[in-house]
């Protein structure tokens, strides 16, 4: 059986093509895609390749999905048959390894990235399968059950900063991501400033609960961050963004004492300066955090599903497979909100 997929030539090279529908093993699941969402890391990978997504040219590539199942294989478990609706996460942790053992799952050694949500179907690898796919509600969309990923990423990160109703946080980047922080910080309580780019995003920003709303285009940001934390700065800093300037830019605006956290991935092989007498004298302590582990996925379908975040102003509109090149050609100039792509 044939479908149409897409598949990554080089930078800025897509094509949709027949290839053969995947096959599947017995530990593994094939699903029918219902929507896959563009991402940030679609985006990078479009314009540059990825060292951890890429394996091998041309590639399939997508990573946010959910769809229906329709082939289950021999030795799965019950608890997926035919016609379920599911999410699937874009990896899953081995349970043996060094980091496993040590419960830093999404340090996994073995994590391997499943890539090819801009397709028809998609072979679910057992170790997902096992982990990392789940069931969802028949309310639940498959726009709003794909964002499980993205989610559980910053939730992810947003608990291990153990956000506090008497703090601010200043969230560097108004992507998908900064509004889920947003969203997220809003739950807790936290004091909110979004530092971004693009009046669309940050006034989304501010519609989903943002105190602060600030352009990093205009000129005096930094003054205008202390001026709302009584001159010190704010007590947290996440970078949404990923770029060597604004993880710098992170550690200058923090207050004394403060955190900074590093979401955002910087592209391979760069470095960054670092005011060491600040950091030193100042206690800025620095942490990176990547990706998403198991209970986290689960959780984020959980709160979507209860509906505590909300979805729709995050994804900006829906496209066919077919337009995918024209989507990521657009959306080479910004980094916009995401589009549903139906298959
Ligand atoms: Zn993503
Ligand atoms: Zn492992």
């Amino acid at each position: 059986m044939k479908m149409q997929a897409a598949l990554w030539y080089g930078p800025e090279q897509i094509k949709i093509e027949e290839v053969e529908v995947p096959t599947i093993g017995p530990d593994e699941v094939l699903v029918k895609i219902g929507t896959a969402l563009t991402c940030g890391t679609d985006f990078k990978l479009f314009r540059q390749g990825h060292a951890l997504l890429v394996k091998d040219v041309p590639s399939p590539f997508g990573h946010e999905l959910a769809g229906t199942i329709s082939e289950v294989g021999s030795a799965v478990e019950h608890r997926f048959q035919v016609g379920d609706r599911v999410v699937a996460a874009n990896s899953a942790p081995c349970d043996y390894c060094f980091f496993c053992d040590r419960q830093q799952f999404n340090l996994c050694e073995n994590l391997e990235f499943l890539n090819g949500a801009y397709a028809e179907y998609i072979r679910i690898p057992a170790q997902i399968v096992r982990r990392n796919l789940y069931t969802i509600p028949d309310f639940l969309s498959f726009r709003e059950a794909a964002l499980t990923e993205p989610l559980a990423c910053v939730l992810h990160c947003a608990e291990r900063m153990a956000l506090k109703a008497d703090e601010t946080l200043c969230i560097i980047g108004a992507g998908t991501c900064g509004l889920l922080f947003t969203q997220l910080a809003k739950l807790n309580g936290t004091r909110v400033i979004v530092l971004g780019r693009g009046e669309e995003k940050l006034n989304v920003a501010k519609e989903l609960g943002a105190d602060h709303i600030i352009s990093i285009q205009q000129e005096g940001y930094q003054e205008e961050i202390k001026s709302l934390t009584n001159g010190y700065g704010p007590d947290k800093v996440i970078d949404v963004v990923g770029q060597p300037h604004t993880w710098e830019l992170a550690t200058e605006l923090v207050r004394k004492g403060g955190q900074v956290w590093f979401y955002g991935g910087c592209p391979k092989e760069t470095k960054v300066t670092l005011d060491t007498h600040r950091l030193h004298y100042g206690e800025i302590s620095c942490h990176g955090v990547f990706h998403h582990t198991p209970h986290y996925f689960a959780k984020s379908l959980e709160m979507i599903a209860e509906r505590q975040i909300k979805t729709k102003p995050l994804i900006g509109g829906e496209a066919r497979l077919s337009d995918l090149n024209q989507i990521f050609q657009k959306g080479m100039a910004g980094n916009p909100l995401k589009i549903a792509v139906i298959p």
